[in-house]
């Protein structure tokens, strides 16, 4: 198992956790940038969305490097607080050890 594919997935999580805590600021920080450049805020949450939601299909899809199957998904659904493979309980530091 290649060490690069844990830190994948740990980045992955990191990624989606650091989007999720950073919507706010940045929501607000949009706001404001539309406000100086008068731009609809429309134009600036195109971009933006694109970015999100790409972030929370790879995380929603980041396979794991031992099962190859969805390392956040599993029979439950996705669970985003997982430090195991939903489905081969992998851990995610295991490579730390
Ligand atoms: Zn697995």
């Amino acid at each position: 198992m290649a060490d690069s594919s844990l830190a994948r997935v740990r980045w992955a999580k990191r990624l989606a956790w650091g989007l999720l805590w950073a919507a706010v600021p940045l929501a607000l920080v949009l706001f404001r940038v539309s406000e100086t450049l008068q731009l609809p805020l429309f134009f600036l949450m195109i971009p933006y969305g694109f970015v999100c939601l790409s972030c929370a299909l790879y995380f929603a899809l980041v396979p794991c490097p031992r099962c190859g199957r969805r390392f956040f998904t599993g029979t439950w659904g996705l669970n985003p607080f997982a430090s195991k493979c939903q489905n081969c309980a992998l851990s995610i530091h295991e490579d730390r050890r």
